[in-house]
């Protein structure tokens, strides 16, 4: 009982302190843009947030009862969006933050929506598919006032799958009394899911990585790449980067991590990793996630969970290109120190933006019914996010800032102009 205490207290720092700096990035942004206080006192916070208790009968006929959140940033610009995971360590804070990232990626890659988050406290590796299928209706019944096709789209996030979204897209539409495909997004394709969805985040990071590959004189093929997690985002990366001829040195999950200075074979490994990602249990020789960020390598992309580099492991990365494929790998102070010492570190908020882009996709081909070929997906999202990058890029080298600041401050813009158009502020 000491110990769990204290491991939440642990968690809940954690996640204030992604909320504090997401906050004082989002600040200095709208003074550099100008904006007065209010629209920073606006943005700093969700301007909904539901908590709901969730009873779900479990396999052995005993009922537990598990805790869940979702977050409405800010609706100015259009509905909001945003996954949903079931984490162990999920917090209203944590949500909170996820939320405003989620208003920061929509503003950047131009998108008509806000920010959204969504999140249970739950460990889907110890649930039955039985349960999973109960906590993810129950999830949808606790928030269905609350979210809706035209009012807040839910997605996938960590530990949650397109047989998660069906599930819950079932339950919505059951409730609303007809089909719904626009409730959701992130869906099977029989179900109203895109072409492309699945592997969206990880193909929008491949598209950055070529980008700044190409500021940095670095050519792809040949690469030295280090992948954190093997997930949905780290493993469909680890791939692309893999046939694109880089050189895929380094992969890890949450017990460990693979390094082989020749190349790891991702095909055998992608045929053999769990459905959440889990590999490493199946070597004898791994080595630990903080030796393998510090390893030798051209490129390195966390793509696993927040805090993965701090003031304690910057100066010792090894990478000159560093991509944040999940949300908030580098702390603030870690940022600074990485800037300092000349490495282009694309944020977390334009790199992981190809997830949403496609959702968007998705979303819009539910409403007009009518849907488009994996090509024209794949287009439409090369387009979007180069545009995307190079203007962040060029933000970032016109104002002498890292990418970070420039991309709140593309970001933050369009929030705060809707805002102040609708008379908010
Ligand atoms: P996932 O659940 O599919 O995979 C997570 C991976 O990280 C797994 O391999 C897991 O073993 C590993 N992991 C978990 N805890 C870890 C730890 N403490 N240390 C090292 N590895 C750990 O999740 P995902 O969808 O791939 O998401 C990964 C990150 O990318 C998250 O930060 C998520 O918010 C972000 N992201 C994902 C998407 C998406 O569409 N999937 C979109 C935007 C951002």
């Amino acid at each position: 009982m000491v110990a769990d205490k204290a491991a939440d207290s642990t968690k809940e720092e954690e996640a204030m302190n992604i909320l504090g700096s997401t906050r004082t990035v989002v600040k200095t942004a709208l003074e550099r843009l100008g904006y007065p206080e209010e629209v920073y006192e606006l943005l700093k916070d969700s301007m909904r947030m539901l908590k709901v208790r969730i009873p779900v009968r479990m396999d052995d006929g005993s009922v537990k009862i598990f805790t869940g959140y979702r977050a409405q940033h800010n609706d100015a610009v259009g509905p909001t969006k945003g996954g949903v995971r079931f984490h162990p360590d999920v917090t209203e804070t944590e949500v909170n933050a996820l939320a405003i990232w989620m208003s920061l990626k929509a503003g950047i890659v131009d998108l008509p929506y806000g920010g959204g988050k969504g999140g249970i406290i739950c460990d889907p590796r110890e649930m039955s598919f039985r349960e999973l299928e109960g906590l993810s209706r129950g999830y949808v019944r606790a928030i269905s006032q609350f979210v809706g096709p035209t009012k807040d789209i839910p997605a996938p996030d960590v530990f949650t799958n397109s047989q998660i979204m069906a599930w819950m897209m079932d339950e919505y539409s059951r409730i609303d009394e007809f089909n719904n495909p626009g409730f959701i997004t992130g869906k099977p394709i029989v179900l109203g899911g895109s072409h492309g969805r699945e592997s969206a985040t990880a193909k929008g990071v491949t598209i950055v990585i070529n980008e700044a590959a190409k500021k940095r004189n670095l050519e792809v093929k040949g690469a030295k790449v280090i992948v954190q997690g093997f997930g949905n985002a780290g493993s469909f990366l680890s791939k692309f980067l893999h046939d694109a001829g880089a050189k895929v040195v380094g992969i890890s999950d949450a017990y460990g991590a693979l390094y082989d200075s020749e190349g790891l074979d991702i095909d055998y490994l992608l045929d053999r990793r769990d459905s959440f990602g889990t590999i490493t249990n199946l070597f004898d020789n791994t080595i630990t996630n903080q030796e393998l960020l510090e390893s030798d390598c051209d490129i390195l992309v966390p793509a696993a969970v927040e805090n993965q580099i701090t003031k304690e492991n910057a100066h010792k990365i090894q990478a000159d290109i560093v991509v944040e494929a999940a949300n908030g790998p580098t702390t603030m102070e870690a940022t600074e120190i990485l800037t300092e010492r000349g490495k282009l570190l694309v944020p977390d908020v334009l790199a992981s933006a190809g997830g949403v882009t496609v959702s968007y996709f998705e979303w819009v081909q539910n409403n007009q019914g009518y849907y488009w070929t994996e090509e024209e997906i794949d287009e439409k999202l090369h387009e979007n996010m180069i545009k995307a990058f190079n203007t962040i890029y060029d933000t970032s080298q016109t104002r002498q800032i890292d990418m970070r600041l420039a991309a709140y401050m593309i970001g933050v813009r369009k929030m705060a102009e809707a805002s102040r158009f609708r008379g908010w502020i």
